[in-house]
C-alpha cells in the first residue's frame, strides 16, 4: 500500500507515519529525516538546506524531489511505503504522481490529520521545551504554519479530486488516532494486514 501522511506541523505525521508503516509492513519515509541524513554529506548545498529548515521554509523542490524519489526507488519501498513530510506543495505532488505513473502505480490513500490550531500551537510549544528544536520557537512555528497554509493546503483539494483523500481527526491519544487512521485505510486499496486477521 502506498500512503502519504498530510497535515500541519505538529499534527502527528511522524508518530503516526511510523505506526501506520509498522502496521502495513512497509517503510516509513520521512522527508525531514532524509534531509538530516544527507546534510552531513553535503557541503554548500547542505548548509543552505540547514538554514532553510531552521527558518521553517521549504527546501528546494529539485533537491527534495530527487532525495525522496531516490529513496522510493530502493527495493524495500517497492511493495509500498508511508511518506511523511512529502509532498508539501503541488509541484512535489505532481512529480510524485508522474514517477508512480511511470511505474504503473499510484497512491492508495492520503491521510489528512486534522488538528485545531490551538492544539497544534500547544503541541509545538511543548516540543520546543522538550526537544529544543531550532524551528519550534514561537515566531518560526507561526511561519511554518503559514507556509503550510499557502503551500501545502492546496494539496487537500488536489488529492480530494483524485479520490484518495482520507480525513482523520488527529485530536486525541496516539492510540485513538492510530485506530482512526487504520480504519480509514481499510477502505483504501489493499486492506492493512490487521483487518485481514482481526
Ligand atoms: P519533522 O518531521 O521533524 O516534524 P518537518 O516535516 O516539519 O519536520 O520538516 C522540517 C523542515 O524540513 C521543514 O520546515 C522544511 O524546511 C524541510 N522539509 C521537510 N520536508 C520538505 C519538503 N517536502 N519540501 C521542502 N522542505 C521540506
Amino acid at each position: 500500500m502506498r500512503v502519504v501522511m498530510l497535515g500541519p506541523p505538529g499534527s502527528g505525521k511522524g508518530t503516526h507515519g511510523a505506526l501506520v508503516a509498522g502496521a502495513l509492513g512497509v517503510p516509513h519515509i520521512s522527508s525531514s529525516d532524509l534531509l538530516r541524513q544527507h546534510l552531513q554529506g553535503w557541503t554548500a548545498a547542505g548548509h543552505d538546506a540547514q538554514n532553510t529548515m531552521a527558518a521553517g521554509d521549504l527546501v528546494d523542490d529539485d533537491v527534495m524531489v530527487r532525495l525522496v524519489l531516490e529513496r522510493l526507488a530502493e527495493a524495500d519501498a517497492e511493495p509500498g511505503f508511508v511518506l511523511d513530510g512529502f509532498p508539501r506543495n503541488v509541484a512535489q505532488a505532481a512529480a510524485l504522481d508522474d514517477w508512480l505513473a511511470e511505474r504503473g502505480c499510484s497512491l492508495d490513500a492520503v491521510v489528512l490529520l486534522e488538528v485545531s490550531r490551538d492544539v497544534l500551537l500547544q503541541r509545538l510549544g511543548e516540543r520546543n521545551v522538550s526537544e529544543g528544536r531550532a524551528d519550534d520557537d514561537a515566531p518560526t512555528i507561526a511561519h511554518r504554519l503559514a507556509v503550510y497554509e499557502t503551500q501545502t493546503v492546496p494539496l487537500i483539494e488536489y488529492y480530494a479530486r483524485q479520490g484518495v483523500l482520507r480525513r482523520v481527526d488527529g485530536d486525541g491519544s496516539v492510540r485513538a488516532v492510530a485506530e482512526r487512521i487504520l480504519a480509514a485505510l481499510r477502505g483504501s486499496g489493499r486492506p492493512p494486514p490487521s483487518s485481514e486477521h482481526p
